[in-house]
């Protein structure tokens, strides 16, 4: 029971967090309550990267900070849509603005297969962490993990 309650504390940062990053964004309410509940539901599966699936952060100035991307940017045309806005890590948000929408339209499918294997690994590690009982060896297991995705 109180572990639901840290639950709901930390949904409710969530949501003040979510209304900070889209404050300037031109959204219907509507689409604000389909984003607010994409972000909660992303939240409890791991709160993947769009484009390339690595596990984002909530707080601010790293790579892996979370940040909201127009797919097709505004600029090329793209609209404060609830399907032209897509929670992305920061490194691809750069990666994207520096190398430009056509080149990181070209290579999506790349970072998409990337992102579908780090699914994968992530779902393997669940599955392998709700079957062994064992804490110590549940660790080693995430040690591993965490090596294959330092070296990728
Ligand atoms: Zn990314």
């Amino acid at each position: 029971m109180a572990e639901k309650m840290v639950i709901e504390e930390e949904k409710m940062e969530l949501k003040k967090e979510l209304d900070k990053r889209i404050k300037n964004l031109n959204l219907e309410s509507d689409a604000k309550e389909e984003l607010l509940k994409k972000f909660l539901e992303w939240y409890d599966v791991g709160f993947l990267c769009y484009y390339c699936g690595v596990v984002m952060e909530l707080k601010f100035g790293t790579d892996l900070s979370f940040s909201i991307d127009h797919v097709i940017p505004r600029s090329h045309g793209g609209r404060d849509t609830i399907d032209n806005l897509k929670f992305v890590c920061w490194r691809c948000n750069m990666t994207k603005k520096d190398k430009g929408v056509d080149w990181f339209m070209r290579n999506l499918r790349l970072l998409q297969e990337r992102r579908r294997k780090k699914i994968r690994t992530i779902e393997f590690s669940k599955a392998i962490k709700s079957s062994i009982k064992d804490k110590r060896v549940q660790e080693s297991y995430q040690e591993i993990f965490e090596h294959i995705e330092a070296n990728r």
